[in-house]
């Protein structure tokens, strides 16, 4: 812009110029100079307003570099005398006042040249003038558009410096977090070296466990090849076993009978010394006792004397005597290999024969109060038969157990087992077949629970006294006139070879086998009785018969004769083994049936070839 204004202060000084130029103006003389003022800038007659215009046209002439057609450049106030032909006129005598007319006409029309002149000097001034404001005016507009452009570049550059601003602060917020990330790459460049030198030691250990697990899975594999060698031994081993086992059993008998005397119960007569006698077998006192005499003394056979005959002595003889001492245990250790064959596939049958009070139901379930030392045949069977199974699972056999537990009283089948509202009922149960064709048999009405633990034992022998508790309000010491049968049905796969086996394990408390009493009135409650007790009777004969049928190898086995026979029928006979415990007291007064339990058990014991042995009477 200030070069926009230059011009017009340039134009101010010119016109003082041209004023002090015109205001010397008048002292020239006039006439003198006009001859010589051809051609040259000359301010004489020029009126004094268009001095001003005269000069500023000069000057802007100047400025622009164009002369004028009639006034060259000259300085102002220093116009030169006007001279004519190049010779100073010389001075017309006052009288030559023709010639002088003639100069002044001269003068005139050189006046009137020169005003013509001025004029069109004027008229071009004009011209530029308007043509000086046309520029004034654009150059203005043009300057206002330029300070507005001003205005909004100021603008601009404020609101960029703002931006500067806040990009100086992002930039200094991210060249701090530059810093910061510097120092953490630093720390983490620190740590992946750690890291790496870490990766190597444990590269290193990896590659010396990896050869370390090389070897030991060719270890590993030898291992495996000798555990394979010795499984397959393992298992002809274990084959060989239970072959040696069962020949064993058949070498001990297959029908075995063992004799066992309770004690004499508190606040029971002692009997009398000598009574009972446990010989020594041949081997000394160390031995097992297999012997038991019996001594009954007779009063009503006298000598002649009158001096009362002596006692008659019984002899017998057992697979094994339990004198009263004996515990539960030690009878137990006697049956644990037989309790096994079951495992082995062998069915199995253990009776307790004896009449009511003589230990039948303590030898198979145990005495009262749950004491572990009196804990009876059954509980220690089974125990020892998952103890067993687990042994074999490690050889890769898998076994099943499946208990029902039945009462047979006066030919009738009931469950010992029945829950709940069933308690008692006394609901009836059949034998059948289990299914068309099938040689199992099974109790209709009955339950079949399966048990793998000690537990469950215990409480399905809780349930079954439970039953015969309420049974017992009902009739009168019916479970002393019932047999109870608990039954367990084991079953065995070794899934790897594809072998099976199973067999029943047969626990049976026998009912008393007292007979009635034939010198007793028969009143309606004794005929009951009475038909129980030839029901039982029956029963105990028919048991009687089966075994010596089978070990006659008789063609018909009357199994169908009894109830008892019937359900036992898969498990007695064929390679079945069946131990008959015959529960003697140790009373007096109870030696006639003594006696007879200790000969139908030497009748049975005779059955069995091989370990029969003759009783001496
Ligand atoms: P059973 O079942 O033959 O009728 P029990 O087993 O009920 O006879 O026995 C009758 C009584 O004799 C019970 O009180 C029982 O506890 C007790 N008893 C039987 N055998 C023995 C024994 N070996 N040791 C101790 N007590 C016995
Ligand atoms: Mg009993």
């Amino acid at each position: 812009m200030e070069d926009v204004l230059e011009p017009e202060k340039k134009r101010t000084r010119g016109l003082g110029t041209a004023t002090k130029f015109t205001s010397s103006h008048p002292r020239a003389p006039a006439i003198t100079t006009v001859p010589q003022a051809q051609g040259q800038t000359t301010a004489p007659k020029v009126p004094k307003k268009t001095g001003p215009r005269c000069s500023t046209a000069v000057v802007t002439v100047l400025k622009n570099q164009k002369p004028g057609p009639a006034v060259p450049a000259q300085k102002p106030g220093t116009a030169a005398p006007p001279k004519l032909g190049g010779k100073k006129p010389s001075k017309r005598p006052a009288w030559d006042l023709k010639g002088q007319l003639c100069d002044l006409n001269a003068e005139l029309k050189c006046c009137r040249e020169r005003t013509q002149t001025l004029d069109q000097e004027n008229q071009q001034l004009r011209v530029q003038l308007r043509e000086a404001q046309q520029q004034a005016t654009a150059l203005g507009a043009e300057r206002r558009t330029l300070e507005g452009e001003l205005t909004r570049v100021r603008a601009q550059a404020e609101q960029l410096e703002e931006r500067l601003g806040t990009q100086e602060g992002l930039v200094q917020e991210l060249q701090k977090e530059q810093l910061e990330l510097q120092e953490e790459r630093r720390e983490l460049a620190t740590r992946l070296e750690e890291q790496e030198r870490r990766l190597q030691a444990s590269e290193a250990a990896l590659s010396g466990s990896q050869a370390e697990v090389a070897s030991l899975r060719q270890e590993a594999a030898a291992q495996a090849a000798l555990l394979a060698e010795r499984g397959e031994r393992l298992h002809g081993l274990e084959m060989e076993r239970r072959r040696l086992h069962n020949q064993l059993q058949e070498l001990k008998g297959n029908i075995r009978v063992f004799c066992r005397v309770r004690p004499v119960l508190p606040g029971e007569p002692t009997p009398p010394p000598g009574f009972l006698l446990f010989p020594s077998g041949p081997g000394g006192p160390s031995d097992p006792p297999t012997h038991l005499s019996l001594f009954r003394s007779d009063e009503r056979r006298g000598t002649l004397s009158g001096v009362p005959a002596p006692p008659t002595r019984h002899d017998f003889s057992f697979d094994r005597v339990f004198p009263p001492g004996s515990g539960q245990d030690e009878v137990f250790e006697e049956i644990a290999m037989l309790v096994q064959s079951a495992l082995d596939g062998y069915p199995v049958c253990i009776f307790a024969y004896g009449q009511t009070g003589s230990g039948k139901t303590f030898t198979m379930e145990g005495g009262p109060g749950g004491d572990p030392q009196v804990e009876g045949l059954i509980p220690r069977a089974l125990r020892h038969l998952f103890s067993v199974a687990q042994e074999l699972s490690g050889q890769g056999w898998t076994y099943s157990f499946v208990a029902s537990y039945v009462e047979i009283y006066n030919e009738t089948v009931r469950d010992l087992l029945a829950p709940g509202t069933r308690k008692g009922q006394g609901g009836e149960c059949e034998i059948r077949r289990a299914g068309p064709g099938s040689e199992e048999l099974t109790v209709t009405n009955a339950r079949y629970i399966p048990v793998s633990c000690e537990k469950e034992v215990e409480a399905l022998l809780h349930l079954a006294r439970q039953n015969r508790a309420v049974a017992r309000t009902a009739q009168n010491e019916r479970s002393s006139r019932s047999h109870s049968v608990f039954q367990l049905q084991i079953s065995g796969e070794h899934a790897g070879r594809g072998l099976q086996c199973g067999a029943p394990l047969n626990l049976v408390d026998l009912a008393g086998s007292e007979r009635l009493d034939p010198g007793l009135a028969l009143g309606p409650g004794e005929r009951e009785r009475l038909r129980e007790t030839q029901a039982i009777n029956s029963s105990l004969s028919t048991l009687g018969l089966v075994i010596m049928a089978l070990s006659n190898k008789e063609s018909h086995v009357p199994y169908r004769n009894s109830k008892l026979t019937y359900l036992l029928q898969n498990s007695l006979g064929g390679s079945a083994k069946m131990l008959m415990f015959v529960n003697i007291s140790p009373l007096e007064e109870n030696v006639s049936e003594s006696l007879n339990s200790l000969r139908f058990a030497s009748k049975v014991n005779q059955c069995v070839i091989g370990t029969a042995q003759a009783n001496r009477k």
